[in-house]
């Protein structure tokens, strides 16, 4: 874990970045959040993976929820270099939360503060290194995603995930590694951490934002590899039947990096291990990631040298 976490406005160290009990995000769910990585380059530098993008809908989700973040995006990226710097880390997890601090109780949040950290930590892949290889085991959950007539599937708020939380204890419980939630008209909508590609006779689709997901920044980074690499990529509804018959799937997510799912509900996927799609989109995205293609380089943000 982080040995200096970032605390409006300061760095401090791990023991001391405190909130009190009557956090207003700790009774409501009132915060938001992104979940971004930086990874160590060839050249032993470190950059951050699509930063400005998960700023960008840091802001956003914040916007959504009526919270006036008191810094500004550049101050929000320094911090973050600052945070990476000061925990000597090349590569890691970067965890941005902003949150509606101690104030009046009760469920009109405008007069508490805004407040705002940042840490970071080593993380590797979040559902294992053999799991990218080979594929992991997902369900598909007896809870539906979040619509956005309830609440706002685009934010990533973190009152929201107490949706994906039981659709990942319900997975965990029956022994899967990840659920895939159908979006309340029934059609597929994504993993409680990721977006969702499925593919058939080469032809790739992607629930899209009437099935109530979250704008991933790597399904946008996916789809544009797979269209520059020829493939069509279409976002449409997408039947929980189409999981069954599909030739290959893959999760992306800023945790997950991009996953194949090897099984739905028991089913193998294909022939039961990685696609050769999946296979080739995997390679240049990780390549993308770790600074090894030209191609993507402008998706990373270097870490100034100390
Ligand atoms: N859906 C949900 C619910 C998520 O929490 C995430 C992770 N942020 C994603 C999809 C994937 O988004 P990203 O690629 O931006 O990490």
């Amino acid at each position: 874990m982080s040995q200096a976490i970032w605390m409006n406005g300061e760095l401090v160290a791990y023991e001391d970045a405190k909130v009190h009990v009557l956090t207003h995000a700790l009774h409501y769910g009132t915060s938001v959040f992104e979940g971004v990585r930086a990874y160590e380059l060839p050249d032993g530098g470190t950059a951050v993976f699509r930063h400005q993008d998960h700023i960008d809908r840091l802001f956003r989700s914040a916007g959504l929820y009526h919270m006036e973040i008191p810094y500004s995006k550049d101050q929000i990226r320094a911090a973050t270099f600052e945070t990476i710097t000061a925990n000597a880390l090349k590569s890691c997890y970067i965890r941005p939360l902003v949150f509606r601090g101690a104030g009046p109780m009760g469920l009109y949040p405008l007069d508490c503060p805004v407040d705002v950290m940042i840490a970071v930590w080593e993380w590797g892949a979040y559902l294992g290194d053999e799991g990218k290889v080979g594929g992991v085991r997902a369900k598909v959950s007896s809870w539906r995603r979040i619509p956005s007539d309830a609440l706002i599937p685009t934010a990533k708020a973190g009152g929201q995930y107490l949706n994906s939380i039981l659709a990942k204890i319900e997975a965990d419980k029956a022994g899967y590694e990840e659920a895939i939630l159908l979006d309340t008209r029934g059609y597929v909508c994504e993993g409680t951490g990721e977006n969702l590609f499925l593919i058939k006779d080469g032809k790739v689709v992607t629930p899209g934002f009437a099935n109530d997901i979250l704008e991933g920044i790597n399904r946008a980074a996916a789809i544009e590899i797979l269209r520059d690499q020829g493939y069509d990529v279409v976002e449409r509804d997408i039947a929980r039947g189409e999981l069954y018959r599909a030739d290959e799937i893959f999760m992306t997510g800023t945790a997950a990096e991009l996953t194949p799912i090897r099984e739905v509900d028991d089913l193998a996927v294909g022939d039961g291990t990685r696609g050769p799609i999946t296979a080739e989109i995997q390679a240049i995205f990780e390549d993308a990631l770790h600074g090894r293609s030209e191609r993507y380089s402008r998706w990373l943000d270097k870490v100034p040298a100390a």
